[in-house]
């Protein structure tokens, strides 16, 4: 047995200097992450944002109507075996990005198949999409529910449902949503706020608090939702790319998500982006990206660890690639590489290069969609 030190640490949201901790081997890195990168909402099928060139929607409701889709998404999410390679890939990039827990929305067979194939998974919330719409049906979770249920029960993932959004569920399909959530582990997501405030429709439908589930609003740009006593997950990359403003404070704040993790990578790419936007002390962000989708979603971390070479400063803008990942006690990421199969970072960004390409000869125009810019591009 052998001792992990490192110079500087980021441990349960706290900067400490000095860390050590038992390990298999001695090692020395510069930072070390207790526990690793959390993003608290991401889409692992989506591969094309609809985006058009020098077009930005003043709301979601606006953007999902006017949208220039390349891709069939219902095909996508239809088709398990895409499906589930796509949500493969945005598990090893997490990975391999240092995030160590994931809350993954889409079509649930399809990520629960993915995490199977992996010998070290990352942590997940699996949050299947409903929305009243053909593809996004009640029914269609429910059959994939009662399928994974039995697999995923061992408290090292743990189940609910993601509401689209209270403009494209009825009040029937939310009911009936959060009575399957209470089947998984109550767990209820939802984007809310979204370029329009939603907070009174919210408490029209759900009432005041307390609920009897745990719902997780996502985005909330334009509510704040510590007025109903929840906590939001941020995605300000998005907010900005769709709607071209996010909101700048972390009030009721307490994650952050890629959204799109396939196009813009996970919480790690978008930090140089969230240090902008938010203006925090360094140690705000650090434990809001780390510790914060964790406590969130209520997931154990013990045993979750990412190391890097580089300064603190450099590491939370994204930019040091880490050495070393352990999710659980296993290693996940060992000298930059997945351990099991050996794929680097760049590796896996060709791979999802060519998803993305297939998937729209597949089931699209052929034509490639937009690529967004990179989150550090955008201010
Ligand atoms: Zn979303």
């Amino acid at each position: 047995m052998g001792v992990i030190e490192a110079g500087i640490a980021v441990v349960h949201g706290r900067i400490v200097e000095g860390f050590r901790a038992p390990f298999r081997e001695d090692a020395y890195y510069d930072v070390v992450l207790v526990p690793g990168f959390s993003d608290g909402h991401a889409h692992p099928q989506v591969v094309d944002g609809g985006l058009r060139r020098g077009v930005r929607w003043r709301n979601s409701y606006e953007w999902i109507r006017g949208r220039d889709m390349v891709v069939d998404e219902v095909m996508v999410r239809r088709d398990l075996s895409v499906a589930s390679k796509l949500s493969y890939l945005t598990m090893v990039r997490a990975l391999l990005e240092g995030t160590t827990l994931l809350a993954l929305t889409g079509r649930l067979a399809a990520n629960v198949r993915a995490w199977f194939k992996l010998r070290v998974r990352p942590r997940l919330v699996l949050l299947p999409t409903v929305m009243d719409r053909v593809g996004w049906s009640l029914g269609e979770v429910v059959s994939d529910y009662s399928r994974v249920s039995m697999l995923v029960s061992d408290g090292f993932a743990r189940m609910g449902v993601f509401i689209h959004s209270l403009g494209m569920a009825g009040v029937t399909t939310i009911r009936e949503s959060l009575s399957l959530a209470s089947r998984g582990d109550g767990i209820v997501g939802l984007h809310l706020g979204e370029g329009v405030s939603e907070l009174e429709e919210f408490k029209r439908i759900l009432g005041e608090p307390p609920y009897p589930v745990k719902i997780i609003p996502v985005h909330c740009i334009d509510d704040d939702v510590q007025e109903v006593g929840l906590q939001c997950v941020s995605c300000p990359t998005t907010n900005i790319i769709l709607y071209g403003r996010t909101r700048g404070s972390l009030a009721g704040i307490s994650s952050f998500g890629s959204d799109w993790p396939l196009l813009l990578g996970t919480t790690p790419k978008h930090l140089k982006l969230i240090r902008r936007v938010f203006k925090e002390p360094l140690e705000v962000i650090a434990r809001t990206a780390t510790i914060g989708g964790y406590k969130l979603y209520e997931i154990p971390y013990d045993g979750d660890m990412v190391a890097f070479d580089g300064n603190l400063e450099d590491v939370m803008s994204g930019y040091v690639k880490p050495k070393l990942v352990i999710v659980n006690n296993q290693i996940a990421v060992y000298d930059g590489a997945l351990v099991d199969p050996q794929i680097t970072v760049e590796d896996v960004e060709k791979r999802i290069r060519e998803a993305i390409k297939e998937v729209s000869e597949k089931y699209g125009s052929g034509a490639q969609p937009l690529i967004p810019p990179k989150p550090e591009d955008l201010i």
